[in-house]
């Protein structure tokens, strides 16, 4: 296809704005794919995306579209990832398009993430093509939410999109604005070969497949490439592009987007931002920005069975398979036994990679407090990347340390502002802006990303009853006054459950977990002492008295089947338990220590 007839385009937007919706219309309407054959959110591949309604996964399809000047155009449609942890897969899917549908639902308005994602398109230096999605429904202000994007983001929404992405409203609409208002691709097809590389993953059918938009020159089944950033050289297997469905091609040329294998073995070979060139005439410099992304957050996975070790292994191995900025090391923990120190993007990733781990691979796990990375300075001039609580060198030895800090973006309704910003305090935030529009806020703040990872989103939720929205970025690393709290179960360390915190907190936040694990650990024959130190003083305790009675002793004679249910709701129970000495501390203990008083 000629250059001037291609337009590659991302949706860009808040969760649940419409997206999905949108981006299924949009390949209806282009014929791509039969009615029957379309099932609810196409681009959403994998079961839990679906539930939750968020991709993790760029895809990326290609529309055939009649547009009213007569000519047909390549139309490639790009599905970023729209959480903020992929904010690096966000910004290199974004690399390979030039232009954004915003799509804003017009009875919410502007959200954080409408932000966060609208400023990643402009920074790539899109056009943005403001779309203004669910004006079927009642409570639309389209002319209300117009306004506030030219007040909060400075775009020009006189001809702003009107569309409806449920009844099908408007849809024609935008595919004209794609047309005639996003700029066509540039590249050079005689050029040495240039393709970023956007995506990967694994197929077990295909293998690793590798997705691509070509900047210059042609990419040709049966050539051999080199990706620029790893040096790995491939033959090139196979290429082509999804309609949604996989269509093969023999060559993808400038402009274009569209898929090739080699025979890879894992997606860790592949580095989302790579430049892949010819191997024979390789480009002289890769296309600029490659930054690999690094996880933020660790935290520990532990088999309540320790007999699931190897299969915990195995089932880690399958997932990092597909997904390269998910990394694992073994980890042995005096409490929890054997298991893995595992890094993942952010709070949303960790959550996404424990629930495939329980559901899809049916292991019960132990999650350990998530941590971020901390950079320890020693006294003997070595730094020292810090990604597990207990391997805190001695104090002694410690020069200063550093702390991960984040720049985050929340939008609340006025009223729920003040809250909002007492929170921000309470976890040590800066503020760096405070704005209206119309009659929401937006706080711009400072926080230390170990302040964030506990409970701050479902606490931000809570305090706004679920209208603030929270967006945010890493920002920098900063030297902080931190110490680690263990804590210790009947003079026991509980190596799973200690943690590093702000000097300032750590009193308090040590005393809020003895009280939940006051609450958490059932009383048992004995008296348990529950305590919190740093280094040798201890900050807090609390005491749980010994049991006296049966659980069923309160079950008369006759009911034997309350008493079979309530024996098994207690074995049940058990089986989320682990054994420290004595004492038995249950799952949700551990989830207690990422849960602030
Ligand atoms: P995404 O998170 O941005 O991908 O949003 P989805 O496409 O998953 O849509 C979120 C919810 O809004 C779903 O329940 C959709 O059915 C609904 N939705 C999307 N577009 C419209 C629309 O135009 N009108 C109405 N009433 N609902 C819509
Ligand atoms: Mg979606």
């Amino acid at each position: 296809t000629k250059l001037s007839h291609i337009r590659n385009f991302s949706i860009v937007a808040h969760i649940d704005h419409g997206k999905s919706t949108l981006a299924d219309r949009l390949i209806q309407a282009c014929g791509a794919i039969e009615a029957r054959d379309m099932k609810e959110q196409m681009l959403d591949s994998m079961d839990i995306e679906r539930e939750r309604g968020i991709t993790i996964k760029a895809q990326t399809v290609r529309l055939e579209y009649k547009a009213k000047d007569g000519k047909t155009y390549q139309l490639n449609l790009m599905d970023t990832p729209g959480h903020v942890d992929f904010a690096y897969e966000v910004s290199r899917s974004l690399a390979a398009c030039e232009g954004s549908l915003l799509v804003v639902d017009a009875s919410q308005g502007v959200e954080a993430q409408t932000l966060a994602n609208v400023y990643h398109a402009l920074d790539a230096g899109h056009e943005v093509v403001p779309v203004l999605n669910k004006i079927d429904l009642p409570a639309a202000e389209p002319e209300r939410v117009k306004q506030q994007i030219e007040d909060v983001i400075g775009l020009d929404t006189s001809d702003a999109v009107m569309i409806s992405a449920k009844t099908g409203i408007g849809i024609g609409d935008v595919l004209e604005a794609l047309v005639n208002r996003l700029p066509c691709p540039e590249g050079d097809v005689d050029a040495p070969l240039q393709a970023l590389l956007v995506d990967s993953w694994y197929d077990p059918y295909l293998g690793v497949i590798i997705l691509v938009r070509i900047k210059n020159g042609v990419l040709k089944k049966g050539q051999k490439i080199r990706m620029m950033a790893t040096e790995a050289a491939y033959q090139v297997d196979s290429c082509g592009y999804f309609t949604p469905k996989l269509v093969q091609t023999t060559e993808l040329r400038p402009g274009e987007m569209g898929f090739f294998t080699a025979a890879i073995k894992a997606v860790a070979d592949t580095k989302v931002g790579d430049t892949v060139t010819d191997d024979r005439k390789p480009a002289d410099t890769p296309l600029p920005g490659f930054k690999p992304s690094v996880p933020v957050v660790w935290c520990g996975l532990f088999p309540i069975d320790a007999a699931d070790y190897e299969d915990l292994r195995d089932s880690l191995a399958k997932l990092r398979l597909n997904d390269a900025s998910f990394q694992y090391e073994p980890e042995t923990s005096a409490a929890l036994g054997f298991g893995f120190r595992c890094g993942f993007l952010g709070l949303l990733h960790l959550e996404i990679i424990q629930e495939r781990l329980e559901r899809e691979f049916n292991l019960d796990l132990i999650t350990t407090a998530p941590s971020v990375v901390y950079r320890v300075h020693k006294t003997n001039g070595e730094m020292e990347e810090l990604h597990n609580p207990a391997d805190m060198p001695d104090p002694a030895r410690i020069d200063h340390m550093e702390e991960p800090w984040i720049k985050a973006t929340i939008m609340v309704p006025d009223e729920y502002l003040g809250p909002v910003l007492t929170l921000c305090t309470e976890r040590r935030g800066q503020q760096i802006d405070l704005t209206y529009a119309g009659s929401r806020a937006m706080a711009v703040y400072k926080l230390p990303l170990n302040e964030v990872v506990f409970d701050f989103y479902d606490r931000l939720k809570s305090i706004s009853r679920g209208y603030a929205s929270f967006d945010y970025e890493v920002d920098s690393y900063a030297q902080s006054d931190l110490v680690k709290v263990s804590i210790l179960v009947n003079a026991e360390p509980v190596d799973a459950l200690s943690f590093v915190v702000h000097r300032a907190n750590a009193e308090s936040r040590g005393r809020g977990i003895c009280t939940r694990l006051k609450e958490l650990i059932p009383r048992q024959m004995f008296q348990i002492a529950i305590q919190a130190a740093i280094g040798g003083r201890i900050v807090a305790r609390e005491s749980i008295s010994a049991l006296r009675k049966d659980v069923t002793a309160k079950c008369y004679g006759g009911d034997a089947s309350r008493k079979r249910k309530l024996l098994d709701k207690q074995k049940e129970g058990k089986k989320r338990m682990r054994q420290f000495g004595k004492v038995e501390i249950p799952q949700s203990a551990f989830l207690a220590a990422l849960k602030m008083g």
